[in-house]
């Protein structure tokens, strides 16, 4: 998957021979936090990813979580076997049963990760009484990634739009239909916020559009798991949820297409913004984007005198690390 991506671009402007393309985080930063944030964070070239504990600890747990549920689709027998022991009360054999197929946690973080990963198994243990067999308990979608193309239209002109997704896991629900189920690692969120159900929203619906729906089933439920907080959530979806989400997304490409990311008023937010020199709301260049992108700066009048040397040299080094 993601083979599309050739075909799409998230710096789309209307001279653009490419589809528009819309992620859950590009939704979600438009919608929910600043859409010049989103804007400028797709067309600044990227500084290297520093090195952070909590991005490498979910990413382990992600990759560790997925074999383990690939392991249990390669010896069904042994997850079976897990069920009949947990309908009979044995949840010690049960869970040597399926720890067995969790791969161990290892490396900088191996202690923190695996107190997630045991989290994850308990968590999964509860719900072995419940199966019928290892058709009941094993996802039938394990970080699917899938890719949708829509059609949008804009005041009468239609626009083709490249939808991404990874889905963390999809399990088949009671109903007939699927449940999305994400895992967690970083801290605890209200479930019961349209950030929160929109994303899951985007998600079904990508799900949908992509014709893997039509295999797996309509998404009925969505959950969050969340191993640090020692907490999970899981709640129906509602349509109002789904037809919200896909007004945003009209909005976003709407957003495109008039070029229109307009800056947060929320001042908070932009004391976290890398793109504060970059952003129209505090710039001191006229081509702040193709400065970025390697051109000379043109600077604003009078703003020149306001950055001391030191200032501007940490500036162009900003943007030798970006070029790297
Ligand atoms: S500085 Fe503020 S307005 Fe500008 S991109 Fe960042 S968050 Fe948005």
């Amino acid at each position: 998957m993601g083979e599309l991506n050739e075909t799409s671009t998230y710096a789309w402007t209307v001279d653009s021979d490419k589809r528009i393309r819309i992620s859950k985080s590009t939704l979600d930063t438009y919608s929910n936090w600043c859409a010049q944030q989103m804007w400028l964070g797709k067309v600044l070239p990227h500084a290297d990813v520093e090195e952070k504990d909590y991005l490498t600890i979910g990413s382990n747990v992600h990759d560790r979580t997925e074999h383990f549920y690939n392991n249990g689709w390669d010896n069904t027998d042994v997850i079976d076997e897990a069920i009949a022991d947990a309908k009979k009360g044995n949840y010690k054999s049960a869970r040597e049963k399926l720890r067995g197929l969790f791969p161990d946690a290892e490396g900088d973080y191996a202690d923190r990760e695996q107190q997630y990963q045991d989290w994850l198994l308990d968590n999964d243990i509860l719900r072995l009484k419940h199966c019928k067999d290892h058709t009941d308990f094993l996802p039938v979608g394990n970080e699917l990634d899938l890719d949708a193309i829509i059609e949008v239209d804009v005041d009468g002109t239609t626009y083709e739009v490249h939808l991404r997704g990874i889905i963390d896991r999809i399990f088949k629900d009671a109903e007939g239909g699927v449940a999305l189920m994400e895992l967690k690692t970083g801290k605890w969120h209200n479930a019961n916020t349209p950030k929160m159900k929109m994303e899951m929203a985007y998600y079904a619906y990508v799900l949908e559009q992509s014709g893997a729906a039509d295999d797996l089933g309509d998404v009925t439920h969505y959950g969050w798991r969340y191993p640090k907080a020692d907490h999970w959530d899981y709640m129906e979806m509602k349509k109002a949820t789904l037809t919200a989400m896909k007004k945003r997304l009209h909005k976003l490409v709407r957003a495109y297409v008039e070029h229109d990311f307009p800056t947060t008023k929320d001042e908070f937010k932009c004391g976290y913004c890398d793109y504060i020199d970059f952003c129209p709301k505090g710039t001191p260049f006229e081509n702040p984007v193709e400065f970025a992108n390697g051109a000379e700066p043109i600077w604003k009048e009078g703003r020149k005198d306001e950055f001391p040397p030191h200032q501007i040299v940490k500036l162009l080094d900003l943007r030798g690390a970006w070029m790297k």
